[in-house]
């Protein structure tokens, strides 16, 4: 393993040379040919496969959920497996658990019945499993490789009042995610991934198929990460008929202010009152659902190329209380970021929902997300993207979000910031993110990017972390490989790591394969570290015919120079400078011209973060 120092030593002469550092557990990947030196999957790459079924219910007068679930879990590994782990996220908010957020304590998750592959476990009065996010299961028969182990679980728990991505607004808006047991990663870098829940950190989550059953009171509208399979059982004819007739170029009222009560919002309920939506969902890490009796639901088409010459749609539907301001437009702007994202990748799955409420910032889960607060125009539409960025990223490239939150964070901040400067003229988002990035570079309140999310301070230095600098981290990336080989390696890595689990370095190593190009001088100081980067102008040599640019590198970090001058006719010129062009602190950029230069600028069009642009310029003397 190759350790190198947390920051470079600014007396350290720079060089280009940096290496990734590469874990022992990566090595063993590609001994066992699951990864590549490409950054591509090993011919070996395997994932765990899962199906749930599970039949839940809905008391919003008590605030509760009960539910009754089976798991089929397929061993793909080539390893025999005597235990499993369950993910049981509820559990944060168990008295006594450790967690880094404040939170409501509700109790948690109370386990009424488990049986593992057909012999019932012995639970406590509590349940045996109920204390922790992160619970062994002994497996009774060691689960052989190709095998299949069921794991059949009843249990129930109150929903927190609205709380970190799930919970619930007094008791009429609903969101359930983290809501049921779930099979915890088995993986080829980690083996089981038992990290446990603690707030900060998000998901890991194998692919699999959900069925699944919500017993909600009628006139409530439930909505969910799969595709609604009884729309004819549970809406009235007139709403199942405008659900199925949806077009691109119509909001269409699917439910409205009007029709908000049971026997319009919705069918009337059999005897006790009650509907049964059926939602089914394949291929996805996770499945999350709302519910409310005062949403109306709009819907509408996104169109967008299949990558193959063919076309794809995707129904867009968005639920929130008609109160509520700008989400009259929130799916327009979910229809715009979908087929705007799908540039990247042509978005997999049926349908798009977003749901309003519950919590203050956005949070995502497969086909769902949940968004609340309230927004202007330009903040929906920025939360609203940067949570359907997440079906690219993690939802499809299933990376870490725990570990490595800025994959997903960060991914899904850059290409939210396009797509907003995309329907919004004349914005420039990437700039202002990387404004933000650049008021804290290098200060006391930076932590590198490369960290657990559970691992960061109380005060913000995460978002910086996971959001802002890696977004801006790609952005400058783009700049300088250029928009046509960054987008490349972007769509490849996405699309030669969906629906599997991508590390840092196949993220890393793609990005170096599709440009052709040694990238590590540039992922390690950028991700690893919290050095900045600080070019300057010091001067100017002229000679006839000749200008010679003398740069000084005043930061932590190689970077290559965009260098553009001005000559006394008003020509102007611009070359780009590799990072090996260094030589040690100092660089010289040569410049054919007629005339005098009279003005230089580093970086002119700001794509770099240049920490400190008050050097980044010259004049002449008048
Ligand atoms: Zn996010």
């Amino acid at each position: 393993m190759h350790m190198l120092p947390l920051l470079l030593a600014a007396s350290t002469s720079l060089s280009p040379t940096d290496t990734l550092p590469v874990p022992h557990a990566f090595l063993d990947a590609l001994a066992s040919g699951t990864r590549t030196r490409t950054g591509a999957p090993g011919p070996n790459y395997w994932t765990q496969g899962y199906a749930y079924r599970i039949d839940t219910r809905l008391y919003p007068d008590q605030n509760r959920v009960t539910g009754s679930e089976t798991i089929t879990y397929v061993n793909n590994s080539p390893d025999t497996l005597t235990e499993v782990y369950l993910n049981l996220a509820q559990n944060v908010f168990a008295p006594g658990n450790p967690r880094d957020r404040a939170a409501p304590v509700t109790g948690g998750l109370q386990l009424h019945r488990l049986v593992v592959q057909g012999e019932p476990v012995v639970l406590a009065p509590r349940g045996a499993l109920s204390l922790s996010t992160s619970e062994r299961v002994a497996l009774p028969d060691p689960l052989v490789p190709g095998a299949k182990a069921e794991l059949e679980i009843d249990w129930s728990f109150e929903v927190p009042e609205g709380t970190f991505r799930m919970g619930r607004e007094g008791s009429e808006v609903f969101y359930l995610a983290q809501w049921y047991p779930q099979i915890a990663v088995y993986d080829d870098l980690r083996g089981w991934v038992r990290d446990p829940y603690l707030g900060d950190g998000e998901f890991y989550l194998d692919y699999g198929s959900f069925d699944v059953r919500i017993t909600a009171p009628a006139g409530w509208l439930v909505s969910g990460s799969g595709v609604l399979q009884n729309p004819e059982e549970v809406l009235t004819p007139d709403a199942a008929r405008r659900l199925a007739s949806l077009t691109r170029d119509a909001i269409t009222p699917i439910v409205g202010v009007a029709d908000r009560e049971a026997g319009r919002a919705t069918a009337a309920g059999g005897e006790d009152g009650t509907l049964i939506w059926h939602f089914e969902a394949e291929n996805v890490r996770d499945f999350a659902w709302g519910a409310s009796d005062l949403y109306v639901w709009d819907g509408t088409v996104a169109e967008y190329p299949d990558g193959d010459g063919g076309t794809l749609r995707s129904d867009i539907y968005t639920l929130y209380r008609p109160d509520r301001p700008n989400w009259d437009h929130s799916a327009e702007y979910a229809r715009h970021s979908i087929e705007t994202h799908s540039d990247w990748y042509p978005y997999p799955y049926p349908h798009m929902t977003v749901n309003e409420g519950v919590i203050g910032g956005g949070m995502e889960y497969p086909m769902i997300t949940i968004i609340g607060g309230g927004r202007t125009p330009e903040s929906l539409y920025g939360v609203v993207s940067h949570e359907l960025g997440h079906m690219w990223w993690p939802m499809v490239a299933g990376s870490d979000e725990r570990n490595f939150a800025w994959m997903d964070e960060g991914m899904a901040s850059f290409a939210e910031d396009l797509a907003f400067d995309d329907f919004f003229e004349g914005s420039n988002s990437g700039l202002n993110t990387m404004n933000g990035y650049l008021r804290i570079a290098g200060t006391d309140a930076e932590t590198p990017s490369m960290r657990s999310a559970d691992l960061y301070g109380p005060f913000g230095n995460r978002g910086m972390a996971s959001y802002g600098k890696p977004a801006t981290v790609m952005r400058a990336l783009r700049a300088i490989l250029g928009p046509e080989v960054f987008d490349e390696a972007l769509k490849t890595y996405t699309r030669r790591w969906a629906f599997k689990h991508p590390n840092p370095l196949d993220l890393f190593w793609t990005f170096e394969d599709v440009s052709g190009q040694d990238l590590d001088w540039y992922f390690h100081p950028w991700i690893y570290t919290t050095g900045v980067m600080d070019q300057a102008v010091t001067g100017v040599e002229q000679s006839d015919g000749t200008a010679t640019v003398i740069l000084a590198d005043r930061g932590e970090i190689p970077m290559p120079a965009i260098v553009e001058v001005v000559t006394d006719t008003g020509r102007r010129s611009r070359a780009i400078m590799s990072v090996g062009e260094w030589n040690g602190r100092t660089a010289r950029v040569a410049f054919q011209v007629s005339g005098r230069v009279v003005e230089v600028t580093l970086d002119p069009d700001r794509s770099l973060p240049d920490v400190n642009r008050g050097d980044n310029s010259w004049a002449a003397m008048r």
